[in-house]
């Protein structure tokens, strides 16, 4: 198909020949005859020519009256030729040279190949003219004009920024229905069989029956399906988070670009600061130390006496190869691992943990957790299941017991900062590091009774990489503790830097994962979906770089608060030869 021929900025120009020509090769003009003003040589050349035409012309009719012939000429005669051929030329060259060139010349083929370059140039400069780049300063940046029988093409917007319209009288019906309650907003899906339109109906429903507009909450560019009985329910939009990238991280020898979904501006660029600081000290070492998801029922008994019975059942090393058959039926990747109790009276607590391969793991460790219940009530008819979540998992809370157990993949994450980075880059001193996590992270939290929140931001960075990755992001509670420990290294001149994360809740298959912007995420980690090599790899993966791009991100902002505060007040209350009680007095 022939490329519709693009409009150029420039004026239309006449099809004469654009090629300069050097003023060297320049061919001289009549005029140059004689060097007089232009007015006088052609005043002198326009009287001659008259004058010799008055006189030739004299002389021929002489001639004839005296029967002589015209061939015969006198000396006169022949000034008066030479005179009329002269001036005849000079005319001739001034005024009607363009003109016979015109007649008599065609322009040569290569000037018109030049041409037809410049025209494709104009064409190639309107070509990217048209691309959505800043305007450089080499680039005409005006705005062409528009050619004027070519229709007025609106871009696409990836987003909605009117309330949706809905067009058919089937859609208008719907919306009446939805708002008049006699279909139920959740049943759109099923009854529509598409969810895009089912989200727009119930979209324009809910505008109508709440009278607020939901202009700038985007319906475009969201794959409905993908949601529908995975991520979302009764969708109406999406919000739109961005995702800045933090990296090169150089962990266990590799080198990834981390991406961040936030909107708290520096995140990204602190994080990217303290990639920088351990890449340039040789990378951080980030090793799993556990990998398993926990869930725990809670049953209850008649007597304290029956629950303990099944405690010791349940712990007894002699039964868990029966349980763990009961347990993995559920699936592939489901692996049971361990069994812990707690009893408070009659209520037993039983905290079960397996292996999940690449998923986060609590769909897979709750089925497997059913079977085992299921299993049990042959030999303990009297145990009553209160619930298949007990709290003693513990999920999306704050909880000693993943703290000190761990749930989901316990990670250790080391690095040796060099002195001079920590000069260069971090802008502050060992010393100064150390001190401030030893009063703030160390002493400060224990201060504020904190629960695995002994770090400066570790819930920054997981929340921001969850919910790029889609990880489930109420998981950031537990995923987040995290002890950052700091220790001068190498007679003082080096610091060593750790995070100790026992509970990082990742998967790589399934729930969010599986969208495509977090998809696209997760595939720049290289973590993508399910390990083909060994079912768990990706997962385990990530949690090694949550992990590491967490050490970065408190390296960075330990630094800056050392930089910019501490320091300072060292300088004002600790270091300086100022009497301090006068000072606070
Ligand atoms: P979760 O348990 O984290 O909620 P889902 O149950 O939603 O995760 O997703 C896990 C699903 O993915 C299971 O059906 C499982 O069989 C499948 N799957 C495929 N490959 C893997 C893998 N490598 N690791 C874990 N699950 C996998």
């Amino acid at each position: 198909m022939e490329a519709p021929r693009l409009y150029s900025t420039k004026p239309v120009q006449s099809l004469k020949p654009t090629k300069k020509i050097p003023l060297e090769e320049d061919h001289g003009k009549a005029s140059d005859a004689l060097p007089l003003p232009l007015h006088l040589t052609n005043a002198l050349f326009f009287t001659l020519f008259f004058s010799v035409v008055y006189f030739l012309l004299s002389r021929w009719r002489e001639k004839i009256r005296t029967s002589t012939a015209l061939h015969v000429v006198t000396f006169s005669d022949i000034i008066a030729l030479l005179s009329f051929f002269a001036s005849f030329i000079y005319l001739l060259g001034f005024f009607g040279i363009d003109f016979v060139q015109s007649l008599v010349f065609q322009p040569s083929p290569d000037v018109w190949v030049a041409e037809d370059e410049e025209d494709d140039n104009e064409v190639l400069l309107a070509k990217e003219d048209t691309r959505k780049v800043p305007c450089g300063q080499a680039l005409d940046c005006s705005l062409p004009p528009l050619p004027p029988a070519a229709p007025i093409v609106t871009p696409q917007k990836v987003f909605d920024e009117q309330p949706v319209t809905v067009t058919t009288e089937e859609d208008e019906e719907l919306i009446k229905s939805v708002v008049d309650g006699t279909t139920p907003s959740y049943s759109l899906e099923s009854k529509l069989g598409d969810c895009k339109r089912a989200a727009a109906i119930r979209r324009e429903a809910l505008q109508r029956l709440t009278g607020k507009s939901l202009s700038g909450l985007p319906l475009d560019g969201l794959d409905y399906e993908s949601i529908l009985g995975q991520c979302c329910e009764m969708p109406v939009g999406y919000v739109q988070i961005p995702v800045g990238i933090a990296g090169p991280l150089l962990v266990n020898g590799r080198e990834y670009s981390v991406p961040m979904a936030t909107t708290e501006g520096c995140l990204v660029a602190s994080t990217n600061r303290g990639c920088k600081a351990i890449h340039l000290s040789g990378g951080a070492t980030s090793v799993l130390l556990k990998d398993g998801m926990t869930r725990a029922p809670c049953v209850r008994f008649g007597t304290a006496k029956r629950a303990a019975d099944l405690k010791l059942y349940l712990e007894d090393p002699d039964n868990f190869e029966t349980l763990s058959v009961v347990f993995n039926r559920s699936s592939r990747f489901g692996r049971l691992q361990g069994i812990k109790c707690a009893i408070a009276g009659k209520n037993l607590y039983i905290r079960f943990t397996c292996s999940t391969g690449d998923a986060m793991g609590m769909n897979m460790v709750s089925k497997g957790v059913q079977n085992v219940l299921d299993f049990l009530q042959t030999d303990f008819p009297d145990m009553d299941v209160i619930g298949i979540s007990g709290n003693f998992c513990s999920d999306k809370k704050p909880a000693a017991v993943n703290w000190i157990e761990g749930r989901g993949k316990s990670v250790v994450c080391e690095a040796i900062i060099k002195g001079d980075v920590i000069k260069k880059v971090l802008k502050t001193s060992v010393e100064s590091l150390v001190e401030l996590n030893m009063l703030k992270n160390l002493t400060g939290s224990a201060m504020a009774g904190a629960l695995g929140g002994f770090n400066a931001h570790a819930s920054n960075i997981v929340t921001a990489i969850y919910l790029a990755t889609g990880q489930d992001p109420a998981q950031n509670v537990e995923s987040s503790h995290c002890i950052t420990m700091m220790e001068a290294v190498n007679e003082g001149k080096d610091l060593h830097i750790s995070v100790t994360m026992p509970s990082i809740e990742v998967g790589t298959v399934g729930g969010g994962t599986q969208l495509a912007s977090q998809s696209a995420c997760l595939n720049l980690l290289g973590v993508k979906g399910a390990s083909k090599e060994t079912p768990g790899a990706n997962s385990r993966t990530l949690a090694t770089i949550v992990a590491s791009a967490v050490l970065a991100g408190e390296l960075s902002l330990m630094s800056a608060l050392a930089a910019g505060q501490l320091v300072k007040s060292h300088m004002k209350y600790n270091r300086s030869s100022k009497d301090v009680s006068k000072a606070t007095s």
